[in-house]
């Protein structure tokens, strides 16, 4: 597992050669958020991650319910039993393995792993502007429907979940990168995620932290070129 951290954002990478999955320790004045709960064998390095740190884990703030975002999530809960866990509303159902669909959403199915057998439900159902320590939620459906990415207000930080992905070259969700097709494969719908895109480069992050891949620091010319790359890529698939 790899440490770094950047302001008040502290990335724990697990597998960062082969197949890197981020999880993030954000700090707060007494205590800590953990965005992402990485995979089942993560929990013992999050929380000692935590205790390096010196300050416990109060809040678990999921971007979205994939596996390889939740799974710690139970061992976490067992271990923090006082940890607040939240997650959007849609995305609740996901995490609860329902994966139909609403009524008026585009009707591809949801892809990517679906956690089968996760346990825990969340403590608090969170909706788009609402905030979590000093995280505001931001509705980026997409990749699944209900991802959330989280804007730290005090430094501007974007923690965008797998709605863009770093590794292998920035792209928005949906858009398959050769070197790291993972997160383009289970992509729900592509022309919603960049929707979001556009809707989180109108943030002007400092930072631009993702689930796959390293943080980009003054990220906006990356991700206007990973708009751009999208909406090309999306208009030849349409024909138009
Ligand atoms: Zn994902």
């Amino acid at each position: 597992m790899k440490m770094i951290r950047y302001d008040h954002i502290v990335q724990l990478t697990f597998f960062p050669r082969l197949f890197p999955v981020n999880c993030f320790l954000v700090e707060e004045q007494d205590d800590l958020t953990l965005v992402d709960a990485a995979l089942p064998f993560s929990a013992k390095a999050i929380v000692q991650a935590a205790e390096r740190i010196g300050k416990s884990i109060r809040r678990i703030a999921l971007t979205h319910a994939h596996d390889d975002h939740v799974g710690a999530l139970d061992r976490l809960k067992q271990m923090l039993p006082e940890a607040e866990v939240a997650i959007s509303a849609r995305d609740a159902r996901l995490l609860a393995g329902d994966v139909t669909l609403d009524p008026g959403e585009p009707p591809t199915p949801i892809r990517g792993g679906v956690p089968k057998a996760v346990r825990t439900r969340p403590d608090r159902l969170l909706a788009d502007g609402e905030r979590i320590g000093s995280l505001r939620a931001v509705a980026a459906p997409g990749h699944t429907p209900g991802l959330l990415a989280f804007l730290d207000e005090r430094s501007g930080a974007l923690l965008a979940g797998d709605a863009f992905q770093t590794r292998g070259g920035i792209a928005v969700s949906g858009q398959r990168k050769v070197l790291f097709p993972f997160p383009a494969w289970a992509t729900w719908h592509a022309e919603t995620a960049l929707a979001s895109a556009r809707r989180l480069q109108e943030l002007r992050p400092s930072l631009l932290a993702v689930g796959h891949g390293m943080p980009l620091q003054r990220p906006a010319a990356a991700i206007d070129r990973a708009i751009r790359e999208a909406e090309a890529a999306l208009e030849r698939r349409s024909g138009r």
